[in-house]
């Protein structure tokens, strides 16, 4: 699996093509909205390395990487935040179940055993058969010296992403569809 940096950044990224934005939104609302939610959902999966780290037992990559649990995740957590954020249920369930799939996605295609996609039907792992990440293995501990590989490929990995849509964000490109959109508006 990527480490969080992967996926955090993953997630921010993602949030600059979601619909997260309101016509009037506090400071405060816009990092929770479009910085703290987007992270916090696309990392989230992992929380489960910390009882395997307690205890010892196997827990990673357990079911809070399966479908089901992405869609109940999606479902439960959208109730929440639209009546907090005063935001369409709907659509949250939408950028709720993107960015927690970016979790998946990012998994699928890292180097190790993949992810139980359908547990607890199954205990069956799928995995990419290319491997675009280096995979992460905690089960090493938290600071084994081989983490050092896809610490450095995911930094080099997050600085080109974030280049790339600060980029995107200033093209002409972009100015022009943002245009067409508002002249449909
Ligand atoms: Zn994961």
């Amino acid at each position: 699996m990527p480490s969080p940096i992967a996926h955090s950044v993953s997630g921010y990224v993602l949030a600059k093509f979601l619909p997260l934005a309101k016509s009037r939104m506090s400071r405060r609302r816009k990092w929770e909205m479009q910085i703290f939610y987007p992270v916090f959902v696309a990392s989230v999966a992992d929380l489960d390395f910390i009882p395997q780290l307690i205890t010892g037992e196997s827990f990673h990559r357990g079911l809070t990487h399966s479908l089901i649990f992405t869609l109940g995740f999606s479902a439960i957590i959208a109730i929440a935040l639209s009546y907090w954020w005063k935001f369409s249920y709907k659509q949250l369930v939408w950028i709720t179940l993107i960015l927690y799939g970016s979790h998946l996605v990012l998994d699928f295609f890292t180097e190790g055993r993949g992810i139980p996609l359908f547990s607890p039907f199954t205990d069956t792992f799928f995995a990419s058969p290319i491997s675009l990440f280096p995979g992460v293995h905690y089960s090493r501990g938290l600071w084994h010296p081989s983490h050092l590989i896809p610490l450095v490929f995911e930094s080099i990995y997050s600085v080109l992403v974030v280049w790339g849509v600060r980029r995107w964000q200033k093209s002409k490109f972009r100015k022009k569809i943002d245009s067409i959109k508002n002249s449909m508006n």
